[in-house]
């Protein structure tokens, strides 16, 4: 029995690290096990210009802890007012990697979110050439749409006519949840990547709903049932360089969390690669591993891979099971299993 694991260290493709004394509290539990993460822009108000990126990076810098060895690849968001300049700039200058696309009103902070998609096809056009990958918030936010038809009505809807309109723009499926995404990401051969949650490989929608309501397994996309949680596990272990580790790890401090208006979001940044490691040895993929979470995002994304390693060893982990903050306690993530992998 495999006792250690030693990985390229893992980046994250997909995280929310908000901002002052939440930003200062949760930075230190990504930056321990990841060297890298695409920092999503939905503050408020929301980061658009690469002006208030940088001034985001500053803030993050600031709040690492002395010696941590954590690089924020930052993101703008966009909107129907983005500047195709603006974004080009930041990107020549390093510090931007991609362009986040919220669909208005899909999640948290989306307020000032996409509507008419003719709007930012300026900008689309100008990532294409520039080759500054799209990250999509992938759910219609249709109030007649079903919550969990959502993704798959976007693919249709939305994805299909942006990547025919854009054929060379690299696009990423962020949090996919359903086999239908996976299947789309498939049936592609370059410019399209997934990225895939921890808790969407381990929670159902029974999960949430079953013998009473889970506030801290509700997050959006709304995880699916369990037919698509077993497809984004097979896509996840498979070694398949289109789908790579976002964690979507969003922390919200429990009064947030536990109300009869509850926001979305699971708190993983903790204790992800203790979870993973634990899902790919279930199937049987431990091998996979360090594809999925080390080397697939990097070569989509067009960075080297990390040089620097971290290990694996099969003994229980010690996460708490809430952090502290100065506005009330995060509750981690419950993978509703005992651990035996910790980094
Ligand atoms: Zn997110």
């Amino acid at each position: 029995m495999t006792q250690s694991l030693t990985i390229r260290r893992p980046d994250d493709w997909h995280l929310h690290l908000r901002d002052g004394d939440m930003l200062r509290a949760v930075l230190p539990h990504s930056a321990s096990d990841f060297a890298r993460a695409i920092i999503m822009p939905n503050l408020v108000p929301p980061v658009v210009t690469g002006a208030q990126a940088a001034a985001y990076r500053d803030r993050i810098m600031a709040a690492l802890p002395e010696g941590a060895d954590f690089t924020p690849l930052m993101t703008l968001y966009l909107t129907e007012d983005t500047d195709p300049n603006d974004v080009a700039r930041a990107h020549a200058e390093g510090l931007i990697h991609a362009v986040k696309l919220y669909p208005a009103g899909a999640t948290t902070n989306s307020a000032s979110g996409v509507s008419n998609f003719d709007k930012v096809a300026p900008v689309l056009d100008r990532m294409a050439e520039i080759g500054l990958p799209l990250c999509t918030h992938g759910e219609v936010t249709d109030s007649e749409i079903d919550i969990f038809d959502r993704e798959a009505v976007f693919i249709d809807r939305v994805l299909d006519p942006i990547r025919r309109a854009h054929p060379s723009l690299r696009v990423i499926m962020e949090h996919i949840t359903t086999s239908d995404a996976a299947d789309y990401v498939r049936s592609n051969d370059s410019g399209l990547a997934a990225t895939i949650t921890t808790h969407h490989l381990v929670i159902n929608r029974n999960h949430i709903l079953a013998g009473g309501i889970r506030p801290h397994y509700y997050c959006l996309p709304v995880a699916k049932r369990e037919t698509h949680r077993l497809a984004l596990r097979q896509a996840a272990t498979s070694g398949d360089p289109r789908f790579f580790l976002g964690t979507d790890s969003a922390p919200h401090t429990d009064g947030a969390k536990l109300q009869p208006c509850g926001c979305a979001g699971c708190f993983t940044a903790p204790n992800t690669m203790s979870i993973l490691a634990q899902v790919f040895e279930e199937d049987g993929a431990l091998d996979k591993l360090e594809a999925f979470s080390s080397l697939n995002g990097p070569a989509f994304y067009g960075l080297p891979p990390n040089e620097t390693r971290i290990t694996l060893r099969r003994e229980a982990p010690t996460h708490p099971a809430s952090i502290d903050t100065p506005n009330g306690p995060v509750t981690v993530f419950d993978p509703g299993f005992d651990l035996n992998w910790t980094t």
